[in-house]
């Protein structure tokens, strides 16, 4: 037997007893004729006595042959510490060791297996394993697991049924390009992988599944952006005779019982805002509503005067930055050099400071009066001390602009607590998006996304203008998951891609199956899908997704580990009937 008990369990119960355990080193010190070693497994950390007085001179000299990361077993008895460490369960004990076998050495680890540790991102990478071996990241998953299982209990609990699907499939146009796999069996044909399982849900549904849920790898192949991964993990959802309520209500459930589980916090019942107001208080479909400074539109008191600059602006907007008027003539020199950037765009930006007084102090005194800032004060929601920040421009341009700005003083001011959790149902999407490039409409959500009844009228008329039954839930400023009520006759499906510019013959070539169910009795039915890796991280506190995923890859798309995506043989290339030449 390699251990009877793990590191992290012993305390002032076992003094006495006979116990092994096994683990790694973690820390040696030797102080000649006493020697510690702290010993660590997933649990925590035991420290181990050899000493002069009381251990055999073999046993000393062997357990200075250890080196960190070596892999030992230890025997001995539990005795009291002389001196304490309140900060681990096992503190007060350490284990006075009686027989030593080393089970497997290790090299010199490239980085201190340390809760800060000396390792880069690279290199941490390359040794995944030993980087899971720290705190943190063990910790983190530990976290996820815990999250999954919550998951799982919950929606099972409420009747959901988890159905694998397949992995092997064809194209869902998803908005992203997928990763494909070569079949050596149909020379010249290959599979996809999944972006999502959405067609295979909504099938189930038409099956009779009734309720389906499945946490599910999904691949897209974006170009990708900081924190992305080409593979991540789906809480993917489907109901059937629902409504939009009903899937909000359920899922605004699981998602509280997420939070509340896991942080302690009851967010409470979640607010919902629409896609358009969201765009016009916030410049963001997924806002941030920790905290304040929703945009004021100032058209009606900016368009008044002299001042060309908003005269010619199709939108002047502002924000109230609470105490923002403690910042100096430097700070405001250098946030405006901030909005020029090319990363933000803006030509320049005009400031209000509110004094104490009650009376305002501006970049543009020259043009408006105390009566116009006043105004703008009043639609900003400006209080006495606070800074009013101003752009203008193109509305969908300013809009980005000024979120950016938003977020930025929400950074500055620490605005952004990990610890406080705003989840936010965002509602009434726009069913579809013009694209310029292409010339034609793109599905805002996907495909299979019902326009809202009421607004069936509109799409031949006016496509644009069609709202759907499309919903995402916002937590922090973060998409944390997206669904739709969905098409389900084959009328309107067809009808939908044909807005979307397929023809008759390309919608039959890769939807027929989809259509042909939709004539077999589909229910009306609806869905949503998280994203876990998001979803996990948000809840643990943090920012980057790839800290909470076992074997993550790294910004180019790469395992670094394993060395993937990496060449094949040409004889694998030939049996999969791929020249490359
Ligand atoms: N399949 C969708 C997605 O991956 C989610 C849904 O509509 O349920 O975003």
């Amino acid at each position: 037997m390699y251990r009877t008990h793990h590191c992290g369990e012993l305390n002032a119960n076992y003094i006495g007893e006979t116990i092994t355990l096994s683990g790694w080193v973690q820390k040696i010190r030797d102080k000649g004729s006493v020697v510690w070693v702290d010993l660590r497994d997933r649990y925590g950390i035991t420290q181990l006595i050899f000493d002069e007085a009381r251990s055999n001179q073999n046993l000393i000299d062997k357990s200075k042959t250890l080196g960190r990361e070596f892999v030992v077993q230890a025997t001995g008895t539990v005795i009291e510490r002389s001196s304490k460490n309140p900060n681990i369960p096992t503190g007060d004990i350490e284990l006075l060791v009686t027989d030593l076998i080393c089970l497997n050495a290790s090299k010199t680890p490239p980085f201190t297996i340390e809760d800060e540790t000396d390792g880069g991102d690279t290199l941490r990478m390359q040794y995944r394993y030993l980087d899971i071996r720290r705190n943190p990241i063990r910790n983190n998953l530990i976290f996820r697991h815990r999250i999954a299982q919550l998951v799982r209990n919950y929606l099972s609990e409420h009747d959901f049924i988890e159905v694998e699907t397949p992995v092997l499939i064809k194209s869902t146009p998803e908005g992203a390009r997928d990763f494909v796999v070569p079949s050596r069996m149909n020379p010249g044909q290959f599979y996809a992988l999944p972006q999502s399982p959405q067609t295979f849900k909504q099938l189930l549904m038409v099956g009779g599944m009734d309720r389906y849920f499945q946490i599910v790898k999904c691949f897209r192949d974006e170009d990708l952006r900081a924190d992305r991964q080409p593979e991540f993990t789906q809480i993917d959802c489907e109901m059937a005779f629902v409504e939009q309520e009903d899937i909000l209500l359920t899922f605004e459930g699981l998602t509280r019982h997420l939070i509340t589980s896991t942080t302690g916090n009851d967010p409470g019942k979640f607010p919902r805002m629409t896609f358009s107001e969201a765009m016009k208080r916030y410049g963001n479909d997924k806002p941030d509503i920790r905290f304040g400074m929703a945009f004021g539109e100032l058209n009606k008191f900016s368009k008044h005067k002299e001042f060309q600059v908003f005269n010619n602006s199709e939108l002047v907007v502002g924000i109230a930055v609470p105490k923002g008027n403690e910042l100096t003539r430097k700070n405001i020199d250098q946030l405006t050099d901030w909005v020029k950037r090319p990363q933000v765009g803006a030509l320049g930006m005009v400031y209000v400071r509110c004094l104490e007084d009650g009376t305002f102090k501006s970049s543009v005194d020259k043009f408006f009066d105390q009566t116009d800032l006043a105004h703008w004060a009043e639609i900003t929601v400006a209080n006495a001390g606070d800074l009013i920040l101003v752009l203008s421009g193109e509305s969908d341009k300013v809009r980005s602009q000024m979120s950016a700005l938003r977020m930025e003083m929400a950074e500055r001011l620490g605005l952004r607590d990990p610890k406080v959790f705003a989840p936010l149902w965002v509602v009434d999407f726009p069913l579809l998006e013009w694209d310029d490039e292409s010339r034609r409409f793109h599905a805002m959500h996907h495909p299979f996304t019902s326009p809202k009844p009421e607004h069936m009228d509109l799409l031949k008329s006016d496509p644009g203008a069609v709202n759907a039954n499309a919903y995402d839930l916002v937590l922090n400023g973060n998409e944390i998951g997206g669904g739709s009520i969905r098409i389900h006759d084959k009328a309107t499906q067809s009808q939908m891609f044909d807005l979307l510019g397929f023809s008759q013959e390309e919608a039959e070539a890769q939807f027929g199956f989809l259509m042909n169910a939709f004539e077999f009795g589909a229910p009306p039915h609806g869905g949503i899908a998280f994203g876990l890796d998001r979803l996990v991280a948000i809840l643990g506190g943090q920012e980057t997704i790839r800290e909470f995923i076992a074997f993550p890859k790294n910004n180019n798309g790469r395992d670094i580990m394993i060395d993937a995506p990496s060449p094949i043989d040409q004889n694998q290339l030939n049996e999969l009937s791929l020249n490359l030449k």
